[in-house]
């Protein structure tokens, strides 16, 4: 019998069938190379290119992309639970997808005709994978205060400039790129464009970061010198848009960064459980002291409730509507609870968290990133805050 969830995607246009087919082919894939690969990649810092490659082959760098460009076209509630089931092994890898995918919704949302057909295809096939290039030394959370500048010059444009903290900075070979194209606009955003920048003469991978956590997955500056892009390569053709179109694709990144908190959270719940059923302390499993079972109460709670709002905040995109408040709560409690859960299963683990032949210690690493990336915390709650004053006068 067809359930309300199972309806819910047949009004979308996605047999719920596919969706399951698709989630046991992510579950045999986890099982039978990403599992075994984790620590290796994780502890050497080594770009797991195998198991790019079958992410590839199973679509997943087209998930999001409209199936007549190529992708899978799924809504980013199914999106959201591929993310959720991987992150609950290994966060780190998803970072690969979701970057490539919001330089895709950029295009497939404010791109011109020409550049959908020339670009989405080769971003849904994988052949051609990039990320998202807004910050600079200077501005992360200020976005308008970047420095990189592009000039016109005949058909083209030449930029100059540095990004830095560069998802997919080296292996990736596009991106989308914040840049001022009139640096004396008023108000700033107004002389903002993005371009999409294809690797060549003048655009080179610079600094790789050394990382806390979040490793094997390449983080580095993007440096511009005297680079020449195509002016076709403006996104939507008109300059001034940028900062809109910036942000305007935040919104399903942070449905993917909630995404990713919800998958670490249930993650670090899934192993504190096994463990306090093993471990014994005064004659009995530790899951039978009351001190372990709040912890236990606590995490499950929170991961569900991570859970609930990242599926309300992907179902108000789905049915196409301004969904930043939501995506916003969804993506600031989701990664706290990701860090909460994380840090109460190292309590569980006792002396054995601070292992590295124990997986915890990584989720203790990766969760903090989903605090920071795609807008602070800080900025999630102060803009949570705005939009409620709004809705609420006095
Ligand atoms: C592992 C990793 C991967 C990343 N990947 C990418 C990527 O692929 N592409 C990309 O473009 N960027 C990426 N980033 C950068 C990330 O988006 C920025 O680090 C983030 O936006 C914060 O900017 P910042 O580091 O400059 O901090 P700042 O903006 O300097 O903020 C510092 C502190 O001040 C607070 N703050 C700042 N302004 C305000 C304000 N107005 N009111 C209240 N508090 C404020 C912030 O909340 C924060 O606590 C990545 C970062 C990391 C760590």
């Amino acid at each position: 019998m067809a359930t309300a969830s199972d309806r819910d995607l047949e009004t979308r246009g996605i047999d719920p069938d596919d969706e399951r087919a698709l989630m046991d082919t992510i579950d045999r894939w986890l099982e039978r190379d990403v599992i075994p690969a984790v620590q290796h990649h994780d502890h050497n810092d080594i770009w797991p290119e195998k198991l790019v490659g079958q992410m590839s082959e199973m679509g997943l760098f087209g998930a999001t992309i409209g199936q007549e460009y190529g992708g899978l076209g799924l809504p980013a509630k199914t999106y959201a639970k591929i993310v959720i089931r991987i992150s609950s092994y290994w966060m780190a890898i998803t970072g690969i997808i979701n970057s490539h995918l919001i330089m895709a919704a950029a295009v497939e949302r404010f791109g011109t005709t020409e550049q959908k057909t020339r670009w989405l295809p080769k971003f849904a096939s994988g052949e051609i994978r990039g990320g998202l290039a807004l910050t600079e030394p200077n501005a992360g959370t200020d976005l308008q205060a970047i420095r990189s500048v592009a000039v016109r010059d005949g058909d083209d444009y030449i930029i100059n400039g540095t990004k830095t903290w560069i998802t997919n900075a080296i292996n990736g070979s596009c991106f989308a790129m914040l840049v001022k194209t009139d640096p004396e606009a008023e108000p700033r955003y107004e002389g903002i464009s993005l371009f999409i920048v294809d690797k060549r003469d003048g655009l080179s991978a610079g600094r790789k970061f050394d990382k806390l956590g979040y490793n094997a997955i390449d983080t580095a500056e993007l440096v511009m010198e005297d680079y020449r892009v195509p002016a076709n390569q403006l996104i939507g053709g008109v300059e001034g848009q940028g900062f809109f179109q910036a942000t305007g694709g935040l919104a399903l990144g942070r449905i993917n960064v909630a995404a990713r908190g919800v998958g670490l959270a249930e993650g670090s719940l899934r192993l504190a459980t096994e463990y306090a059923q093993q471990r014994e302390t005064m004659g009995k499993p530790i899951s039978q002291h009351q001190a372990i079972q709040l912890k236990i109460g606590e995490m499950a709670t929170r991961a569900r409730a991570a859970r609930l709002l990242t599926f309300d905040a992907a179902e108000a995109y789905d049915r196409g509507e301004r969904c930043d408040r939501e995506a916003g709560m969804a993506k600031y409690f989701a990664s706290e609870a990701a860090v909460e859960n994380s840090q109460e299963a190292m309590r569980i683990f006792g002396g054995y968290s601070y292992s590295k032949e124990y997986d915890i210690e990584r989720f203790y690493r990766d969760s903090m990133v989903m605090c920071i990336a795609e807008g602070t915390n800080e900025m999630q709650r102060i803009i949570i805050a705005r939009q409620h004053f709004k809705n609420n006068p006095a």
